[in-house]
């Protein structure tokens, strides 16, 4: 028990490292081009941000938040999502006040209790972007455009980018009477979850995963046929915004956000590479989202997507990371005064910018070159009594053996080079 983390966590090893670096730079660097800006937030917050921001219908408020009573008595919650977080601190900064859009983006660990398969943890971690400010469908299409590159530029082919309105809170309620008065005669085949949204959100029943149930939506009633003509004209300014970026898309008109705050866009980049939990990225507009938290009524529109899930694709793609370098340099030493001097060297090595190790461990000259075999090191520069006495370093290449002697005071700028 001790020596086991919890159940849905993961350790981030070392030797995995490069992976998580390789893609939060290529996120960063993504983020840059299309000027979104970096935002972070606490890793907990008030309960009721949630509750709100999420909504109470949903799985995630229902039964998957980490919560409980600090000291002080309030209700805090680690956060299962990135949205609402950000949105609070859009609201909170008065930055609804200054030039519009506002574009973010976040690199955050995520909270739920849910049961740990592939794909789905407990801890798991999460890029997301949020636009605020903007009601143009452009600003979907370019939310969509920015994880359609990144997804490309991760090497990951043979993913589906499904695209749905959800409608506005007008439209919505023609369609949810519809849909109640389908699904009437099936409710008592529903599951238990989907029962109970019938009642609180029937939307949601369109997405549930149980095949029974996906069997009984067959047929029902779908939003689109619902849309007013703002969410209707909203739906083809998307599609056409997505052609001029270039991007392919299918309607599937069972992607929902089924909340009163979500309108208009839902979209999901779905794939079959890796098993059943095959959703990298989902996000939509949340036109009600910063009046629901307390804002000025403000639209906006994002996504977040899973990087665990992100890495299986990628693996599955069979895209290649780079792997990290080992050492530039390791600096073997005989003897106390070639370990001064070695030090000395090191300070400088590191101080331009050069990876460079020596032992701590005691070992003899034998070890030493083993070890820096082991880290992979470029080179390896030796000093025992001789190399002191002569004034000159002997530097080996590791891969080619070739060995050179360099006078002490170009030591440095040979191992730069
Ligand atoms: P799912 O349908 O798979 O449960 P979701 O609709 O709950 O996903 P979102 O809340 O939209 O997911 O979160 C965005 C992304 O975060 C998902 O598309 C997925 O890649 C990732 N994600 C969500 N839950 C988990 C989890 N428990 N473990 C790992 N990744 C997750
Ligand atoms: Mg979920």
């Amino acid at each position: 028990m001790l020596t086991n983390a919890p159940k849905g966590t993961k350790d981030m090893l070392p030797e995995h490292a490069y992976k998580w670096q390789y893609i939060e730079k290529a996120f960063a660097e993504i983020c840059r081009k299309y000027g979104f800006e970096e935002i972070r937030t606490p890793m907990f917050e008030h309960t009721e941000l949630f509750q709100r921001g999420v909504g109470d219908t949903t799985d995630i408020v229902q039964k998957e938040m980490y919560s409980f009573q600090d000291y002080g008595k309030r209700n805090i919650t680690l956060k299962p999502e990135g949205t609402s977080p950000v949105v609070r601190a859009y609201v909170e900064h008065k930055m609804f006040a200054g030039v519009q859009p506002n574009k973010f983006y976040y690199n955050i660990p995520c909270f739920r209790y849910e049961k740990p398969q592939s794909g789905r943890l407990r801890q798991f971690h999460q890029f997301g972007v949020e636009t605020f400010g903007s009601a143009d469908m452009m600003a979907d299409a370019e939310v969509i455009a920015i994880g359609y590159d990144f997804l490309k530029e991760m090497g990951i082919t043979n993913i589906e980018l499904r695209i749905n309105s959800v409608g506005c809170p007008q439209c919505r309620k023609k369609h949810r009477e519809a849909l109640r008065a389908f699904l009437e005669p099936k409710y008592d085949q529903l599951c238990d979850t989907c029962k109970e949204r019938y009642n609180t959100n029937p939307m949601r029943i369109l997405d549930c995963k149980s095949p029974i149930d996906q069997e009984l939506v067959k047929g029902a009633p779908m939003m689109l046929d619902y849309l007013c003509d703002d969410c209707s004209q909203a739906f083809d300014d998307l599609k056409k915004n997505l052609d001029s970026f270039d991007i392919e898309y299918k309607v599937d008109s069972k992607i929902v956000r089924g909340l009163d705050y979500y309108t208009k866009t839902a979209f999901e980049f779905v794939t079959e590479k890796i098993g059943a939990q095959g959703t990298v990225c989902g996000g939509g507009r949340y036109d009600g989202l910063v009046e629901e938290v307390g804002g000025p009524s403000t639209p906006g529109v994002g996504w977040g997507m899973g990087k665990e899930r992100l890495l299986l694709t990628m693996e599955a793609c069979g895209f290649q990371i780079p792997e990290s370098a080992g050492a530039d340099v390791f600096i073997a030493v005989m003897g106390d005064e070639a370990k001064a001097a070695g030090l000395k060297l090191m300070k400088e090595l590191r101080q331009k910018g050069v990876s460079c190790q020596m032992d701590v461990m005691g070992r003899n000259i034998k070890n030493q070159f083993k070890f820096a075999n082991r880290i992979q090191a470029g080179r390896t520069v030796v000093i025992g009594q001789d190399e002191l006495e002569n004034n000159s370093f002997t530097i080996k290449d590791m891969e080619t053996s070739e060995q050179i002697t360099v006078p002490m005071e170009n030591i440095v700028e040979a191992l730069t080079k």
